[in-house]
């Protein structure tokens, strides 16, 4: 072939089409993966509550096609359609036994936040003021922490200083499907030290009250009075169409509450008993 423009020519068509090729080929294999069985868990809908799909292969070879609220739809090789976590999906690490947590989306809301400091607490040796909002923020990170540790997707309301309307919270459990809403708070009393005790309020009977009933179980490892729980007419549960529960962790402007509140161990102790009780949550929502 020696001739320059039809050299040129051929190039020019077959240059496109090489480049499609090249494409289909990597858009095909994105959309293939394999699934280890023994760490990822099929279900027959987008969520914990659906049934497990039965199996007997250790691996399987599985086609995405399609996407819910972070749920993958796959196309199994036997020619059925089954859903599974996209972020198990995309980390297929083993997880022990009895880990509904690993499969549950969770949304942790930090109360308060910003120009929005919550309640106060002022410390009589330095007269140094105490906001509720720094240690909301502080159990909400280290109770995401946990989760996630345990393969949990968490989603936060807020992971910094920073104020977010009361509107705002729910509706990041509602987009996300979520599989509990947890809310952070600590109490205030009218007068200082008249106050002492943790409570877990909920609202609605979506599983709501359930959720603050096992919290309120698990909480009774706490060194604080365990008040157990109560109803609550708080905005981030009303307005919730997902299982929400809102903590009041003790009571900032009393000495003997606070003292337990601003440590770490006290913070580190809440947040396992937090993670047990919404593991056991998850336990009882999982379709078997
Ligand atoms: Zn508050």
């Amino acid at each position: 072939m020696n001739n320059p423009a039809l050299k040129r020519r051929l190039a020019l068509c077959l240059t496109p089409l090489l480049l499609a090729l090249v494409l289909i080929g990597i858009l095909s294999a994105q959309h293939r993966v394999t699934i280890n069985r023994q760490a990822v868990t099929l279900r027959t809908g987008p969520g914990l509550t659906y049934a497990k799909v039965k199996h007997q292969a250790k691996s399987e070879r599985v086609r995405i096609i399609g996407q819910r609220h972070d749920w993958y739809k796959l196309a199994l090789s036997d020619h059925t359609v089954a859903w599974a976590p996209v972020w198990r999906v995309n980390h297929q690490t083993k997880v022990a036994n009895g880990n509904a947590l690993s499969e549950a989306t969770i949304v942790i809301d930090a109360g308060h936040g910003g120009s929005d400091v919550g309640a106060e607490a002022v410390t009589d040796s330095t007269k140094a003021k105490y906001m509720e909002k720094t240690y909301t923020l502080k159990v909400a990170k280290l109770v995401a922490k946990k989760l996630r540790a345990k393969g949990a997707r968490v989603l936060m309301t807020r992971t910094a200083d920073q104020y977010v309307s009361l509107k705002d919270r729910p509706k990041v459990a509602e987009r996300a499907k979520a599989d509990a809403f947890i809310s952070f708070h600590f109490n205030s009393s009218p007068n200082a030290n008249e106050g002492s005790g943790v409570t877990a309020y909920y609202y609605h009977h979506n599983g709501s009250k359930q959720l603050a009933k096992l919290m309120s179980k698990a909480f009774a490892a706490l060194p604080l009075t365990n008040l157990g729980t109560k109803f609550g007419d708080f905005y981030v549960l009303r307005e919730n169409s997902q299982p929400a529960i809102l903590c009041e962790l003790g009571y900032i402007n009393s000495k003997h509450d606070f003292k337990k509140i601003r440590s770490t161990a006290y913070q580190e102790q809440v947040a396992d008993r937090v993670v047990a009780a919404v593991n056991r949550f998850c336990q009882l929502r999982a379709g078997k």
